[in-house]
C-alpha cells in the first residue's frame, strides 16, 4: 500500500497554461519529494466543454516539460456505470434527491446560488428533468486542516448548500466523479489550486459517503493577472510551449516561493527537477489565495 499518490486532473477545455503548470507542478514534486506515485487524470466528463486535441496537447504539454506519471492515463469517460451506481445508491440511502428547481428560480427564491433544499421533501422522480443534488446532513461546520492553508471551516448549510451531482442535462456532477475517481485511483494527497477549495469540503462528504478513508488536501495560491483575474482557459490564458519550459518551470518555483538559484534558469530540464525534487518545501507556499504572477 502506497503512502502517498498524488494527481494531477486537467479538464481538457484547452492546452495547459502559466496557472495549470503551477498546479501539476505542486502536485508533482509533493509527490515526488514524499516518495510518491503521480498519476495524471483526464476530467472529460462534460463533453461539451472538451476541445478537440485538447488531451492529446496537454499530455504532450506535460511530456514536454519532464513530468513522469506513474500509471496509464485515467479518462473519466471511460467509466460512466460507476458513477451511475453511485447515485443509485445515495438515492436509495435517502442522501441524495431530484430537484427540478432551475438556477433562476432558485436566485429569485434566495437571492443566492446556495441551493435552500426547496426539493428535499417533493419526492420527485429520478428521472431525466431533474437534477439529483446530495443531502447535506446536520448543521456541523465542516474542517481540516489544509496542508497549505491551515485550518479550514465551513458551515455546510450556508456556504454549500445541498450540491448538484447529476445535472438536469444528464451529465454526472464534477464533485461526484471527482470524489469517486480519486478513491479509485487511490489518491491519498490532492494539491490543487484555491479555487478548489469549497470543492474540497463537497468531495470529503461523498469521499464520506463511500469509503472511512479521509484525503489530505493542499490548496496553492493562484496566479492572477495585472487585473486580478484568474489565468484560466477561458480568460483566453496563453498555452505554455515547449520553449519556454526551464523559465516557465523556475517562474512556478518562484510562484510557490520555492527558492529556486538563478543558476537553474541555464540549467536542463533534469538538473531543474533534480533540484526541485530534492529542495521542496511544502511550508514554503504561501497561504494566500491568490498572487499577481507578474509581479514574480
Ligand atoms: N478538472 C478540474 C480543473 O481542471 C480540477 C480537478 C481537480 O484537481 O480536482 O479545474
Amino acid at each position: 500500500m502506497q503512502n502517498y499518490v498524488g494527481r494531477f486532473a486537467p479538464s481538457p477545455s484547452g492546452a495547459l497554461h502559466f496557472g495549470s503548470l503551477i498546479a501539476a507542478t505542486a502536485s508533482y514534486l509533493d509527490a515526488r519529494a514524499n516518495k510518491g506515485l503521480w498519476l495524471v487524470r483526464i476530467d472529460d466528463l462534460d463533453t461539451p466543454r472538451v476541445v478537440q486535441h485538447a488531451i492529446p496537447t496537454l499530455l504532450q504539454q506535460l511530456e514536454d516539460y519532464g513530468f513522469h506519471w506513474d500509471k496509464a492515463v485515467f479518462y473519466q469517460s471511460q467509466h460512466p456505470q460507476r458513477y451511475e451506481d453511485a447515485l443509485q445508491q445515495l438515492l436509495s440511502q435517502q442522501q441524495a434527491y431530484p430537484c427540478d428547481c432551475s438556477r433562476k428560480q432558485l436566485q429569485q427564491r434566495t437571492g443566492s446560488t446556495v441551493y435552500d433544499g426547496f426539493c428535499r421533501h417533493k419526492q420527485l422522480t429520478a428521472d431525466r428533468d431533474h437534477a439529483i443534488r446530495y443531502k447535506i446532513d446536520g448543521r456541523q461546520p465542516l474542517s481540516y486542516p489544509d496542508l497549505i492553508q491551515g485550518e479550514q471551516s465551513i458551515n455546510p448549510i450556508t456556504s454549500l448548500g445541498d450540491f448538484i451531482i447529476k445535472r438536469r442535462d444528464g451529465f454526472i456532477g464534477y464533485h461526484l466523479a471527482c470524489a469517486l475517481d480519486d478513491l479509485e485511483q487511490g489518491i491519498t494527497h490532492v494539491i490543487r489550486g484555491y479555487d478548489l477549495m469549497g470543492s474540497s469540503f463537497a468531495q470529503q462528504l461523498i469521499t464520506h459517503a463511500f469509503a472511512a478513508k479521509t484525503l489530505a488536501y493542499g490548496h496553492h495560491p493562484i496566479a492572477v493577472n495585472n487585473q486580478q483575474v484568474k489565468l484560466s482557459k477561458s480568460a483566453a490564458s496563453p498555452a505554455i510551449v515547449k520553449q519556454d519550459a526551464i523559465d516557465n518551470l523556475f517562474n512556478v518555483l518562484k510562484f510557490l516561493n520555492q527558492n529556486p538559484p538563478a543558476a537553474l534558469q541555464t540549467a536542463n530540464l533534469d538538473a531543474l527537477w533534480q533540484w526541485a525534487i530534492a529542495n521542496w518545501q511544502r511550508d514554503r507556499i504561501p497561504a494566500k489565495a491568490e498572487i499577481g504572477h507578474l509581479s514574480l
